[in-house]
């Protein structure tokens, strides 16, 4: 019986590019943010709660000034990838950030001691897989040829997740769906 094919997104799921996000906006506006377990939207600026004055600056300098390098794993991940690959062949599906040019150069150093493909493409819903583990609900909601499952996050959860796709809120979770994956 051959592995399930379980397609992986990154930021928010296994990297921590929100939190990441969030420390270089409080360096670059020298104040206090909403931290990302407040956010209710999955698009920064709102998140943050910025002026349109500020979301400008901001998205300005993430283009030039942040480092995309410093975003890393969230603990216990490399444990984690370990036993999904165990139970399905994992393939990293990541959005690329528009513009940013060392954006997925540092998303392949990030991701190469993982050992797994990783497919950069914002069009998610046409890359083929049993399952897509996302925590942008929009994706999840557009589907594809996989069944969606939605990284519960608070920037998604104000979101639906019709079946059959799956709000899942551990990695033991996933592991189960994996499991019980039938050919
Ligand atoms: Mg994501």
């Amino acid at each position: 019986m051959s592995k399930p094919i379980f397609l992986c997104d990154v930021d928010g799921v296994i990297a921590d590019c929100q939190g990441t996000i969030h420390e270089f906006a409080q360096e670059l506006l020298s104040r206090d943010l909403p931290p990302p377990s407040t956010w209710r939207s999955y698009e920064f600026h709102e998140g943050m709660g910025f002026s349109k004055y500020d979301a400008e600056y901001f998205y300005r300098e993430v283009l030039t000034a942040f480092d995309p390098a410093e975003i890393r794993l969230y603990p216990g991940m490399y444990e984690t990838v370990d036993e999904l690959k165990e139970l399905a062949t994992v393939v990293f599906v990541t959005s690329p950030c528009k513009r940013h040019p060392e954006w997925m150069f540092a998303r392949e150093r990030l991701l190469e001691c993982l050992d797994c493909e990783v497919i950069h493409t914002h069009s998610k819903h046409r890359v083929q897989g049993d399952y897509l583990l996302d925590d942008k609900a929009s994706t999840i909601i557009k589907g594809g040829p996989w069944r969606g499952l939605l990284w519960d996050q608070p920037w998604n959860r104000n979101s639906p997740c019709p079946p059959p796709s799956e709000r899942v809120k551990s990695w033991e979770r996933v592991i189960e769906i994996l499991k019980g994956h039938e050919q």
